[in-house]
């Protein structure tokens, strides 16, 4: 750790770090898929989950029925928070999910869920936007059962937790029935062989010919988990029906962001329409970028430091725009694209920029903000700090460049001209 990392870390009056960072956008690294995707991977690894088509439109109703008919429908509202059942529409209609054998009451279901807010225990208080709703073939529920397989920290390696309780109240469950719940640590190497997968399914309370249909569906979800590269698989619930069988009724899967490389085709379906955009963007140009509330938009190099700046910022009275680490092997065009991404942010009404070049060249940073200035008409003030490899051609770079830049030596002094250019 260099000197000035130290001096910032001993520095007590800086301690709010980790609290600046909203929690949900530290989980945003992990993909989650839409409920319709994550069926269509299961199905394409033989898991059993039911039939269904998606609509985006209630016009499509009539068109979409005609192909398929089927006993019952089950309509549900595909966002990506879970409690749908027990949710509400911003219009006040009741339940993300709908049961139905009348096909003329489709339409209705359909025109109360598309283009409303869903509002459940898991979602916003202003809910979420439904653009699609599964329109699917209804699974005849005998008994509702949880199953769930996650990489877990604190086990260093994948967990199953599986409770033959599952269903709306698993929460309940948990905290009031705890011996229902049953944790299981996988050995990696060894996985989920045929006699845990018959543990498990004899917990779940299969029985008869069940327990080797609910044995083989464990299976297929372990194998599943391990080719997708998953971090969490929930079946809440997985069931056992009344013509006995045993299907996924509902799946909220996340995916590992480092084996994007590899699962190209699955990456390709997230959905960002509920993410903020300016991390859609940050995403799309390797940015590790994390969207606040405050105007004083920062780029930064390293981690440690984007939230040193943060702390100092707020410990001056400042509130950063974002937290942005640009990495160390950033390139002029990632430099161009972090400020475009500071500049599309009305929020941000002043720009802090603080780098130590340890493994990137100041200069890399210097030409990459002459550039992105020029060509994006950067107008709100700039406010730089720059230390270490290559400073002083980096600074000279800045000062010959004719742009109006107060430079700043320090940590303290940087925030607080940026705090005061808010003012002028
Ligand atoms: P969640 O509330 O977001 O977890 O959504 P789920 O997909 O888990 O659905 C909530 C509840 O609706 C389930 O626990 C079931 O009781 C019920 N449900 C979901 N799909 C079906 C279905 O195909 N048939 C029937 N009869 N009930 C369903
Ligand atoms: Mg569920």
């Amino acid at each position: 750790m260099s000197q000035f990392m130290k001096q910032i870390f001993k520095n007590k009056n800086a301690q709010v770090s980790l609290q600046s960072l909203p929690i949900k956008n530290i989980q945003s690294r992990y993909l989650n898929l839409l409920e319709c995707h994550s069926k269509d991977l299961l199905h394409r690894h033989g898991v059993a989950v039911q039939k269904f088509k998606i609509v985006e439109n209630a016009d499509e109703t009539n068109d979409i029925l005609k192909s398929f008919n089927v006993n019952e429908y089950v309509l549900k509202a595909q966002v990506l928070a879970g409690g749908r059942g027990k949710g509400h529409f911003s219009n006040g209609f009741k339940g993300g999910v709908h049961v139905t054998k009348d096909q003329t009451k489709i339409y209705d279901i359909l025109k109360n869920m598309l283009g409303y807010n869903l509002i459940t225990k898991q979602t916003p208080k202003d809910g979420i936007l439904v653009n699609k709703v599964m329109v699917a073939e209804s699974v005849d529920i005998k008994r509702e059962t949880y199953f769930c397989i996650l990489m877990d920290r604190s086990e260093n390696g994948p967990v199953l937790i599986a409770s033959p309780a599952g269903g709306m109240d698993i929460e309940d469950v948990a905290v009031n029935s705890p011996e229902l719940i049953k944790k299981i640590p996988i050995d990696i190497y060894e996985g989920i062989t045929d006699e845990k997968a018959l543990d498990v399914a004899k917990f779940l309370n299969f029985e008869g010919p069940l327990l080797s249909k609910a044995a083989y569906e464990i299976k297929r979800l372990w194998e599943f988990f391990l080719a997708v590269d998953a971090v969490q698989i929930e079946i809440n619930p997985l069931v056992e029906t009344s013509d006995n069988q045993v299907v996924c009724v509902d799946a909220k899967i996340q995916f590992d962001d480092n084996s994007e490389f590899k699962h190209k085709d699955i990456f390709k379906l997230d959905d960002t329409s509920e993410s903020d955009p300016r991390e859609v963007l940050a995403h799309k140009h390797n940015l590790n970028y994390i969207g606040m509330d405050g105007n004083i938009g920062c780029l930064v190099n390293g981690a440690g430091l984007a939230m040193a700046t943060m702390d100092i910022i707020k410990l001056h009275g400042g509130e950063p725009a974002n937290f942005l680490d640009v990495g160390g092997n950033v390139n002029e065009s990632q430099v161009y694209e972090a400020f475009n991404l500071l500049t599309l942010d009305s929020s941000v009404k002043a720009i802090l920029v603080n780098v130590f070049g340890g493994i990137v060249n100041c200069a890399t940073i210097a030409q990459g903000l002459i550039n992105a200035s020029k060509k994006l008409n950067m107008t709100v003030p700039l406010v730089v700090r720059l230390e270490g490899t290559n400073v002083n051609a980096g600074k000279k770079l800045l000062e010959d460049s004719g742009l109006l830049i107060q430079f700043a030596s320090n940590l303290d002094e940087a925030a607080k001209k940026a705090i005061s250019s808010l003012h002028k």
